[in-house]
């Protein structure tokens, strides 16, 4: 089986609720997603995503994702993209660095083992824990009141996570958090992630202020030793995002006793084969995780369902449904979100179709 033609195609993902604001002053309105689609000599395609969270977030961006795509396509064609191991040796030793570009070619080359062995991905990737996944919901940061009320309101879709989008004023914060505390019944868990955003005096000033509530506190600072500066003068439990961004990170985290759970996003590592070794590694270490993406539509929320549904539910802190934040569906067939939960498919691969027509005519199109 070999890769005959790689088609790339640009989508925009405007988000329902007009815009997402996060740490200083950030914001995103429309997302600039990316899907390949991956053809082999036999009659199967295959489907990946990889949408940045603007190009302020991570080290990634949209037109970087379909540049970098492009810089692999000779590497890949005439390969077998069912051989997932040999497949990211490839792109790794094609292109240094760069995970997010990585990510939606090795989605998609999950996605056709799946369609050629009858198999989910989620089944491949272990079988499914539970009958379901528990969902969080970031809170755009606005002012208190308002995010408050957005808690609230999202709790009547199902919702039992919130993630508040803190990172600006430390006073504006600790208002913030207190807001949402208070407005949180029995059995639900509030997140102040601060994406990087404090100065350690910041954060030093935002967790003594909510040193009482119940509150995770997420990536306070840019840098790993500002966040375990924070870390070590707060008991609040603690996540780590940005800054587990592979292995490496994870084992420097664990062994600095540096978080208390991680968030990992599949295209922060470079995919689903590196996110399910790290979040094979966190089963291992007892380490909890919010498992999702920078950002997505329908086939990487697929694809989030897959990873998440088929890691245990003792250690599955949370995961993301991004197909019900945009407005625009690249594909059917994806987990719908039902009373704050969703449902990797049992169908081959991600179990997804893309829509041709939110996909338009490809941007790009490389053949053997
Ligand atoms: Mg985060």
């Amino acid at each position: 089986m070999k890769i005959t033609a790689i088609k790339v195609y640009q989508v925009d993902l405007p988000l329902v609720e007009g815009r997402y604001s996060w740490s200083e002053g950030k914001f995103v309105e429309v997302f600039d997603s990316t899907v390949v689609e991956i053809f082999t000599d036999d009659g199967h395609v295959g489907y990946g995503e990889v949408c940045p969270l603007g190009p302020f977030y991570l080290p990634a961006f949209g037109d970087g994702a379909r540049a970098g795509i492009g810089e692999l396509a000779p590497t890949l064609l005439g390969q077998n993209p069912t051989a997932i191991g040999p497949m990211n040796q490839l792109m790794d030793r094609a292109l240094l660095g760069h995970p997010y570009v990585k990510s939606a070619i090795d989605m998609a080359c999950w996605d056709l083992l799946g369609k050629v062995t009858g198999k989910s991905v989620c089944d491949l990737m272990g079988g499914k824990f539970g009958d379901a996944v528990a969902l969080y919901r970031a809170i755009s940061q606005r002012p208190a009141d308002e995010m408050a009320q957005n808690v609230a309101e999202h709790r009547a879709d199902g919702y039992t996570k919130f993630q508040l989008k803190v990172g600006g004023r430390p006073g504006e914060d600790i208002d913030r958090i207190h807001a949402a505390a208070n407005v949180l019944t029995d059995g639900e868990v509030l997140v102040a992630d601060a994406n990087t955003g404090w100065r350690v005096d910041d954060a030093v000033r935002v967790v003594n202020a909510v040193r009482d509530v119940d509150v995770y506190i997420e990536q306070p600072c840019r840098s790993y030793e500002h966040c375990l500066t924070i870390r070590r003068r707060t008991s609040l439990p603690f996540i780590l995002d940005e800054n587990i961004d592979g292995i490496d990170a994870l084992l420097r985290g664990h062994h600095d006793g540096a978080m208390d759970a991680i968030n990992l996003k599949i295209s922060k590592v470079g995919g689903l084969t590196k996110a399910r070794q790290i979040r094979d590694l966190c089963v291992t270490l007892n380490i909890p995780m919010t498992i999702e993406d920078s950002w997505g539509g329908d086939i990487i929320t697929a694809a989030i369902a897959h990873l998440a549904h088929s890691t245990p539910e003792s250690l599955r802190f949370s995961a993301t449904d991004f197909n019900s934040y945009v407005s625009v569906k690249n594909a059917t067939g994806a987990p719908q979100r039902k009373d704050g939960h969703m449902v990797a498919s049992d169908s081959p691969g991600l179990g997804i179709a893309p829509n041709m027509h939110a996909l338009g005519k490809p941007v790009a199109e490389y053949t053997g």
